[in-house]
């Protein structure tokens, strides 16, 4: 596209990469100084995440707040978790100046969209919540074609291997791949198979083949295949073949949906207790109490309470967590996250409505959705405007990219170009294109991290439980942050009644393995 064209689009910059303040700043080093003594905190929002940063001593005002609860991120594991503790004395707070982490739903003229999380599976804990705050998410009902050599190919793995529009020889390695990875019984060799990398089990193909899955797996669980546990990869292919993807059901919004929904009814009763901006920057577990500091509109608070359910990534609870043992910190920052933008396409007429999600080798992008895909054909709705949202997860080393506007702009134009590419049909100008950019938003699916690293990480302290998807698997999953909330949930009643057992609860819930 002429730098002219692309002059007539609106291109619209959303979400915060450094803006993670104190805590994106704080990866950079929380020299050990911080966590040896109480810390301390004081000053301003920016001073505080330069005093972080290298690693000054810092102080915490007296508490002068109270909850039996606090709940630290206002995810859909956050969120989720406030949920199922209706009727209990707890605090939400999220940095952020909205709630819904990486399930977070946006609108363009009323229609809504994903700008992250994408899909759920009939029956798993996402729908459960769903089904339950009254959002029965319809099913997807359609298998995920491949786009490539200008070819749609409508169902990739099931009945599309013989359409692949390359040679014969190709098609057949493709076919012998899928042959040869059904046989392999995961329950059996789940440990053995974790701790090994899903490149093993592709080198043998003709490259094709591991193009795809890289693509896949990137826009899955953040990593290609020479970075991805082979349980993880060997699986996927499992599902795709035998039909798990018919298990797929959501809502316009993305899992969005549901958070949108959680927000709304949990402010209903609860609004003075759900804080955003509020950015958590200190935890400190004492005998009898935790306290946390967090900082709002540029004044530092402590709340004391009796417990903490901490629902951010690991990363960060590496951080503000004190008196983490220092098996358990490095745990937390050996997890590996994936950049990860999403660009929205907005057109104003219907320009791809053949499938709901449709990969895309060889692009910027790896696969993109039709936002409205489910509920398309219900009596009464037209599509007013179509939109697509394109899945287009970085390499590690390419986060600094997001950095600037001017960057994230241009990818977003090569998303833009890509796409007009494909397929003869699809040259049409959108009126907006949205990038949603994120820096650590979902957790890498490596070697390991399953059956092994998480464990170690997710281990609850006396007083503080650590939730979010990443003390899940094996990839970074919506029900596995709320599954994992609700057994935070009742982690928080033992610890409120003062039963024990609430340690043994957690312990189970990370050492039970997926269906
Ligand atoms: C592009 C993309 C596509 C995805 N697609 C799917 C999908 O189709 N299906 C699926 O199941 N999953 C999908 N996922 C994964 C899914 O989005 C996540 O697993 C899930 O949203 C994580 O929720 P969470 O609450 O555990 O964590 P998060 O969403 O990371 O929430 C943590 C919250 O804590 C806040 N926070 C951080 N630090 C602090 C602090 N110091 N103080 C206060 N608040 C803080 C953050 O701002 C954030 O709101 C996708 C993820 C991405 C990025």
């Amino acid at each position: 596209m002429s730098p002219s064209r692309r002059d007539f689009i609106k291109f619209v910059v959303v979400g915060s990469v450094a803006a993670g303040c104190p805590f994106d700043a704080a990866l950079l080093a929380a020299p050990e100084t911080c966590s040896g003594n109480a810390p301390l905190v004081h000053g301003e929002r920016f001073e505080v995440c330069h005093q972080i940063r290298h690693g000054r001593p810092f102080t915490r005002p007296d508490a002068t707040r109270k909850a039996d609860l606090v709940i630290v991120g206002g995810g859909i594991a956050g969120l989720s978790a406030a949920y199922f503790l209706r009727g209990k004395d707890w605090l939400l707070l999220e940095k952020d100046d909205y709630f819904g982490g990486n399930a977070l739903q946006e609108e363009f003229d009323g229609q809504a969209f994903a700008t992250g999380s994408a899909y759920a599976y009939t029956g798993d804990y996402g729908d459960q919540l769903a089904k339950q705050i009254g959002l029965p998410l319809p099913l997807v009902n359609n298998p995920d074609p491949t786009i490539v050599n200008k070819t749609f190919v409508p169902d990739t793995w099931k009945t599309g291997l013989d359409q692949l529009p390359y040679s014969k020889e190709v098609r057949a390695s493709f076919k012998k791949f899928r042959d040869d990875v059904v046989k392999f019984n995961l329950r059996e060799r789940l440990a053995e198979l974790d701790i090994q990398p899903f490149s093993n089990f592709t080198g043998a193909y003709v490259p094709q083949v591991q193009q795809w899955w890289d693509g896949f797996g990137r826009s899955n669980w953040g990593a290609a295949a020479q970075d991805t546990s082979a349980l993880v990869g060997l699986g996927a292919v499992q599902d795709l073949v035998t039909g798990g993807d018919g298990k797929r059901a959501i809502l316009p919004g993305g899992l969005g949906c549901i958070t949108h929904k959680l927000v709304e009814l949990l402010r209903q009763e609860y609004s003075e207790r759900m804080l955003h901006g509020a950015a958590v920057v200190a935890v400190m577990q004492d005998k009898d109490a935790v306290r946390v500091t967090y900082l709002r509109e540029g004044t530092l608070v402590t709340v004391v309470s009796k417990a903490v359910l901490m629902c951010v990534p690991k990363h960060i609870a590496s951080h503000i967590v004190m008196g983490l043992a220092n098996a358990q910190k490095a745990a937390m920052r050996r997890i590996r996250y994936a950049p990860y933008p999403v660009v929205n396409l907005i057109f104003d007429k219907p320009v791809y409505n053949r499938a709901y999600d449709s990969w895309c080798p060889g692009n910027t992008f790896t696969d993109f959705i039709v936002a409205d895909w489910t509920v398309r054909n219900s009596p009464g709705y037209t599509q007013k405007h179509n939109i697509l949202s394109f899945y287009t997860p970085l390499r590690e080393e390419q986060r600094a990219s997001l950095l600037g506007e001017k960057d994230c702009r241009l990818l977003a134009a090569r998303v833009l170009a890509d796409f007009q590419k494909l397929l003869p049909e699809l040259h049409v100008d959108p009126v907006e294109v949205r990038i949603f950019r994120r820096g650590h938003p979902m957790f890498m699916a490596v070697p390991g991290q399953y059956t092994k690293n998480r464990i170690l990480a997710s281990q609850p302290m006396e007083r503080i439980f650590f939730g979010n998807s990443d003390s899940g698997g094996p990839e970074s999953l919506t029900s596995e942050a709320v599954r994992l909330s609700k057994v935070g949930a009742e982690w928080a009643e033992f610890i409120l009644a003062g039963r024990p057992g609430a340690r043994e609860l957690v312990e189970k819930a990370l050492a039970a393995t997926f269906d």
